[in-house]
């Protein structure tokens, strides 16, 4: 072929040229596509950082959020730690509560145990005095007017003549001032009270205590009122008392006093005492108070010498001498119920007690001088709102107040 071979050869070469050309065209675009996927990748990979990011930021924010969270809740704990250290000083405390409660629960149950004993002592002091009494006292109770009146003539030879003998205008002008109750009495007990009385002046010995100077007067009030209890009965002049000791008022003593658990001592103010042998403490500004006023349960003088005669049977346990066997019985069953009522009255319903004194609660034998200060005192309420104690009382003193309707 030749020259056109040649040529032909030369266009050929062109072509191929041409067609690297073609080739070499064919190369960029590949690039280009390359490239472009490049870009499309960077962009994906933008896209995806930008999504990165928008996660990094969205994460911080929820960090931020968290953070946060985690701070209120660290404030929260805080509160919440305050609280249980509050709650733990306050538990602190309760257990502290509950013991003195449990203290007083038990000087409570103590005190009404001791009051349940008393109760059941005095009981049994009834049944015994009931048994041992027995017959013996039907045989002496036979003799009951004429075997006293002779043993008393006997050994108090003085005694009848001063049973005679009339109160002086001035005694009498002192007892119809200081004591209220003299006026309800009629002549035969006023004059059967100034003989009991005259016994009482001779026989007692008075004495002044703290400074106190005893006067005639402050003696014939302590005796109207101590021998208004002795009045109609066959008596002995209160024979355990010796002594009567005058304090010009409320005296103070060193005292040892049982208060449920736990044992008080100190000071205490005292009004009056009675012991159960030989004498009664009294402080006089009372003694005139309480003598002055009628329809007025609150008595010292009646009540201390209630306990006076309470103890002439030996013991101060609520029961005094009844004479007779038979009153035993139902001053037993009527005094230990209206005791009984009194103390649960106390123990059971705060602030509605009884209308008698809650010190009567303290025992037989406070509960029977605190009602007969009432039965002297207030005897209309009492016959009123307690009968059958009423009844007890007047069958034991031998006097029947509410009937004279000057008190009450
Ligand atoms: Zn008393």
């Amino acid at each position: 072929m030749g020259e056109r071979g040649n040529v032909g050869g030369r266009r050929n070469d062109l072509e191929a040229g041409r067609e690297e050309l073609g080739g070499d065209r064919g190369a960029p675009a590949a690039e280009r596509e390359e490239l472009g996927g490049h870009l499309v990748a960077i962009t994906a990979e933008h896209e995806q950082l930008g999504g990165g990011l928008l996660a990094i930021t969205a994460e911080h924010e929820q960090r931020g959020g968290g953070l946060l969270v985690v701070t209120a809740e660290r404030e929260r704990r805080g509160g919440y730690l305050a609280e249980i250290t509050a709650e733990h000083e306050q538990l602190g405390e309760y257990p502290v509560e509950v013991a003195a409660e449990h203290g007083q629960l038990g000087g409570d149950l103590e005190g009404i145990i001791t009051e349940r004993e008393d109760l059941g002592g005095y009981l049994a002091v009834i049944a015994a005095e009931h048994e041992d009494i027995g017959a013996e006292v039907d045989e002496i109770a036979r003799n009951e007017t004429t075997l006293p009146a002779m043993l008393d003539f006997l050994t108090h030879p003085h005694r009848a003549a001063l049973r005679e003998t009339p109160l002086s205008d001035a005694q009498r002008a002192i007892v119809e001032k200081n004591v209220a109750s003299f006026a309800s009495f009629d002549a035969a007990d006023q004059a059967e009270l100034a003989g009991l009385m005259q016994v009482f002046l001779a026989e007692k010995s008075f004495e002044g205590c703290g400074g106190l100077e005893l006067t005639e007067e402050m003696k014939v009030t302590i005796a109207a009122e101590a021998c208004i209890l002795l009045l109609h009965r066959e008596t002995a002049y209160y024979p355990d008392v010796e002594s009567i000791l005058v304090y010009p008022a409320a005296y103070r003593v060193r005292a040892k006093r049982h208060d449920g658990a736990v044992v008080v001592e100190g000071d205490e103010d005292r009004l009056g005492e009675s012991w159960s042998r030989g004498t009664v403490v009294l402080a006089w500004d009372h003694v005139k108070a309480d003598a002055g006023r009628t329809n007025n349960a609150h008595n010292l003088v009646l009540h201390e010498f209630a306990h006076q005669l309470d103890g002439e049977d030996g013991d101060m346990n609520g029961v005094p001498d009844l004479g007779r066997s038979s009153r035993y019985g139902s001053w037993g069953h009527v005094l230990a119920e209206e005791f009984e009522e009194l103390t649960s009255s106390l123990y059971e319903s705060h602030g509605k007690h009884s209308d008698i004194d809650a010190y009567g609660a303290t025992n037989p034998s406070e509960f029977f001088a605190v009602v007969t200060e009432m039965f002297f005192g207030k005897p209309a309420a009492m016959k009123d709102r307690h009968p059958a104690l009423y009844e007890q009382l007047a069958g034991f003193y031998k006097q029947d107040p509410a009937a004279k309707g000057a008190t009450g």
